[in-house]
């Protein structure tokens, strides 16, 4: 999908031929390597690292790393049907690898110096290292910039105490994109991003949380106990660091669009196999138009957020501004996710709610989706904002 041909002035609709060979190669590696595996992983809240590790060797944990840095180099295009792909079998190893790639990656890859880059982004892209990135605390989530972790200034070093909590990778992690407070609270400058490697003295992490959904992709608190960081772990300037992570935000949510969107497709088209499977009344329960209804909306509302989240892609691709549009497409996409995952398990009847067959998983995948990366409330709010200004 190409959506937008500047020079020409028209919408066009056509994948590439990277597209293609990208949903090919994650079709052939996802039915392999993922589908068979996906209850026990999650049943077990198992992070399944060697997957990772094969993600890495594909070039999928550092699809958009240009090659100068060991990564695929591919755009946000590429990146979204990758993520579509792996998301529509299990929705927690897309969460990780949107998490990976377009968090702590893509922040150092946006913000870092080239030392930095250099240093991290080859082993990042092979998920040799794995990322995390955090912002959210306890106490602030939506509100991220009234956090409560502090670095204070003691010489080249700084000194960090606190917690982030609901950190993606929070445990597995090797290095960590951690924005913290080195400002006046209500300051938007008062905030710095640090590159804090595991192992570090003074950073550990604490409890993994027990989730309802995405339970394959690991959840788990950080914790800042006088852990001092030199100063050339900081990435880009002191003060910079929460209108950065406001930018690598507005990538991000592509991310929880496609993720969005490969969870909403993979619950559509398991309910459409189904339906034309279950026979009820002596007929395929999918000749019922009240059947037949609900795969229709499924149907056009994955469609419409299609194309909203290919076009902030592109949007993206061209160097725009992405804010409304990013926003735009991880709502709509959302919420159209956790829709489809509950009409598909309307249609499964009973065997919706038994863990042999798939789509209870989309539902309680799905929801994560509408509070992630900033909750549809939140989304709203940025929507309005770029309307109203
Ligand atoms: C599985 C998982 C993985 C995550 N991974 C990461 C990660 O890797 N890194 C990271 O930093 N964070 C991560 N998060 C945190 C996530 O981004 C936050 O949970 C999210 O931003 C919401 O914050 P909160 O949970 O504190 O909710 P709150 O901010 O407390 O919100 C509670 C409710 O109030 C509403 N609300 C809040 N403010 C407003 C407002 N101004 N107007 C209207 N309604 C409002 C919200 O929409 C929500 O409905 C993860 C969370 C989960 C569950």
């Amino acid at each position: 999908m190409n959506l937008m041909d500047e020079k020409a002035g028209v919408l066009t609709f056509e994948k590439t031929e990277n597209q293609n060979m990208i949903a090919n190669m994650v079709h052939a590696f996802g039915t392999k390597e993922i589908a068979p595996y996906v209850m026990q992983w999650d049943e077990a809240q198992e992070f399944p690292m060697p997957l990772f590790k094969k993600m890495g060797k594909l070039g999928l944990m550092g699809i958009l790393v240009p090659e100068e840095y060991g990564g695929a180099g591919f755009g946000y295009l590429e990146y979204i049907t990758a993520l579509v792909g792996i998301s529509k079998i299990d929705g927690s190893i897309g969460l990780s690898m949107a998490a990976h790639n377009s968090l702590c990656t893509n922040h150092i890859l946006q913000f870092g110096s080239e030392e930095q880059k250099k240093k991290y982004l080859p082993k990042l892209a092979i998920a040799e290292w794995i990322g995390a990135w955090g912002l959210t605390e306890p106490n602030t989530g939506s509100d991220a910039g009234n956090m409560k972790t502090v670095a204070v200034k003691d010489g080249d070093h700084y000194v960090i105490n606190g917690a982030k909590n609901f950190i993606t990778h929070g445990r597995s992690g090797d290095v960590a994109v951690v924005i913290v407070r080195t400002g006046e609270v209500g300051d938007s400058h008062g905030m710095t991003a640090f590159i804090i490697e595991k192992g570090t003295t003074g950073f550990s992490s604490g409890k993994k949380e027990n989730k309802l959904g995405m339970r394959a992709s690991e959840t788990a608190e950080l914790i800042f106990t006088d852990c001092r960081v030199h100063k050339s772990q900081i990435v880009g300037k002191e003060g910079e660091g929460f209108i950065q992570s406001m930018k690598v935000l507005d990538g991000g949510r592509i991310s929880i669009a496609a993720l969005s969107l490969g969870i909403a497709t993979g619950a559509y088209e398991a309910a459409l196999k189904y339906s034309q499977e279950r026979h009820q009344f002596n007929q395929p329960i999918s000749k019922f138009q009240g059947i037949g209804f609900k795969l229709a909306d499924m149907a056009t509302k994955i469609e419409a957020a299609s194309l909203l989240t290919y076009r902030a892609g592109d949007l993206k691709n061209r160097g725009k501004e992405v804010t409304k549009a990013s926003a735009m497409a991880k709502l709509y996409a959302s919420e159209i996710a956790v829709e489809a995952a509950n009409e598909s398990l309307q249609i499964f009847g009973g065997y919706g709610y038994i863990k042999d067959f798939p789509a209870e998983k989309f539902y309680r995948d799905a929801k994560l989706c509408t509070i992630g990366e900033g909750t549809s409330e939140i989304q709203k709010l940025v929507i309005a904002r770029a309307i109203l200004k």
